[in-house]
């Protein structure tokens, strides 16, 4: 039978914490078939609609955003951990389960009117996500959907998402 992305994606159990089951897509990254795929499947929702940018969240969606860029002949924007970048920038805090993070872009990363589709290799609680969309329209940029290679609907991202009235593409649970 042909293997589908989920077939190409292990759980490590134990990392990076006891407890945690980690959705590890580095396999599914190496293998030629299973990335060209999973490529193809996150563009799938949006074809025929007018991209303008890629926004890849670190660290995968990089990854994934690049490859998904490249497909559509759009430009990449990364959205990165603090400190990261270089230029001047804009910022976003959100709230982790123990503490908080804060994620930027670039304030010339993007300009108002354009339309954005946001990548990320796993949904779990939308906190990420959700920065990351809050950084675009602050650019006045607007955001035409997200996609992930996972979702794990039980951590409630899809529904923060979609409450923010944003489509949710994933490619499997
Ligand atoms: P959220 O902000 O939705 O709670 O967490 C999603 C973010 O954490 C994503 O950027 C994702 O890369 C990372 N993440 C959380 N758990 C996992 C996991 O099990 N596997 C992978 N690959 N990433 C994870």
């Amino acid at each position: 039978m042909q293997k589908t992305v989920r077939d190409y994606i292990r759980t490590i159990v134990d990392f990076p914490q006891e407890g945690i089951l980690f959705r590890d897509v580095t396999t599914l990254f190496a293998d030629a078939r299973g990335f060209r795929m999973a490529i193809d499947q996150l563009l799938h929702p949006w074809a025929g609609s007018r991209i303008d940018k890629v926004v890849g969240l670190e660290a995968r969606g990089f990854i994934l955003g690049g490859a998904v860029a490249h497909q559509l002949s759009v430009g990449f924007v990364p959205v990165r951990k603090k400190g990261k970048l270089p230029g001047r920038t804009i910022a976003q805090g959100y709230r982790l389960e123990y503490g908080e993070a804060v994620v930027e872009i670039h304030e010339d990363a993007l300009t108002p009117g354009e339309r954005v589709l946001v990548v990320d290799d796993l949904l779990a609680t939308g906190g990420t996500c959700a920065a990351g969309i809050g950084l675009v329209e602050r650019l006045g940029a607007s955001v035409v959907g997200c996609a992930f290679v996972v979702d794990l609907p039980d951590l409630g991202g899809r529904a923060r998402i979609e409450g923010m009235g944003h489509a949710v593409h994933a490619l499997c649970a």
